[in-house]
């Protein structure tokens, strides 16, 4: 790697887990330590070379194998477009189904991460497919997609585990909501359909409405769910999670493709502090 690439990495250390398995167990395990679960990524997507998919595959093996053996409490999620979506849909779906399959014997809970919209059909196919067969796995949902909130409805009939997300990808009429208030709505009312009638399910957000809010519907429905963050995005917000007891997992990416991912943390984190300065100017 070059000098420039390793100082960025000592910045980005923040919101990574390293560029290697053994760095991730690393951190994985130093996230245990203190009472959270993580949600272990190998970062990569829009694949379209085999050999790649295919090392991709083996490196999430060997990241359950490691899990398993090295007693680290959480799971892994995985992208469709890194397990060959962009190839074929067969590609896919049994490179996702082997993964599944292999983490199922180790004990291993896999996430389906959701990407672009133009995705999203053939993902929920293949998880709606692997459902019929095991039950640890779970798929990503965007609140920022008009179409969310009938997609809850239909997986939650089907028993299915669902994370709940606002959505890190591109806005587009029609599509998604364009403004953040029209997410946020959805949101709200996805996670109150998932308290009354869903399956298990996670609330992914380092939104304090969002977070005040489920924990509220915990309260009033006398259920709980599982909370998600990313790695480095307010950590301390999920430690107090945890002195109340809660159920916390942090999504911790990791890999060679680290630049990508970083800069989109900045991108949103550039977005936060644009609407806190307006709040505080207004
Ligand atoms: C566990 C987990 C899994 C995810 N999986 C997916 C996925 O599969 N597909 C997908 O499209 N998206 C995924 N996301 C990303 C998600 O869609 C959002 O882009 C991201 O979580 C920011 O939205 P928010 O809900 O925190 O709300 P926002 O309204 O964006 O942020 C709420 C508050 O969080 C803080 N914050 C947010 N971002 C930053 C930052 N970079 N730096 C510092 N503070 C910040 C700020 O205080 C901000 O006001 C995932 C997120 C989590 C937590």
């Amino acid at each position: 790697m070059s000098l420039a690439g390793r100082i960025g990495i000592i910045f980005a250390r923040k919101w990574i887990g390293g560029t290697t398995v053994s760095d991730a167990l690393g951190a994985a395990a130093k996230l245990n330590a203190v009472g959270e679960k993580v949600i272990i990524n190998y970062l990569g997507e829009e694949l379209t070379d085999k050999a790649k998919v295919s090392k991709t595959v083996r490196t999430y093996i060997e990241i359950i194998r490691r899990m398993k053996s090295e007693s680290i409490n959480g799971c892994i999620a995985v992208k469709p477009t890194q397990l060959g979506l962009n190839i074929s849909y067969s590609e896919f779906e049994s490179n996702y189904e082997k993964i599944v399959e292999y983490a199922e014997r180790m004990g291993i809970f896999v996430w389906m991460d959701m990407e672009d919209y133009i995705t999203i059909d053939r993902s929920i196919k293949a998880y709606l497919h692997v459902l019929k067969k095991r039950r640890n796995a779970g798929i990503c949902i965007q609140s920022k997609l008009l179409r969310s909130y009938q997609d809850i409805k239909r997986i939650s009939k089907h028993r299915g585990i669902i994370r709940l997300v606002k959505g890190a990808y591109a806005s587009h009429y029609g599509i998604t909501y364009m403004k953040k208030t029209g997410v946020d709505n959805n949101y709200l009312k996805c996670m109150n359909y998932l308290f009354k009638s869903g399956s298990k399910f996670m609330v992914a957000t380092h939104d304090d409405k969002m977070i005040g809010q489920a924990r509220r519907l915990e309260a009033r429905a006398h259920r709980r769910t599982m909370f998600g963050m990313l790695k480095g995005i307010r950590p301390s917000l999920a430690r107090a999670l945890i002195a109340e007891h809660e159920d916390v997992y942090i999504y911790v990416p990791f890999g060679e493709e680290w630049l990508e991912y970083s800069l989109r943390r900045l991108k949103e984190l550039e977005h936060s502090m644009l609407i806190l300065r307006s709040l505080i100017s207004s």
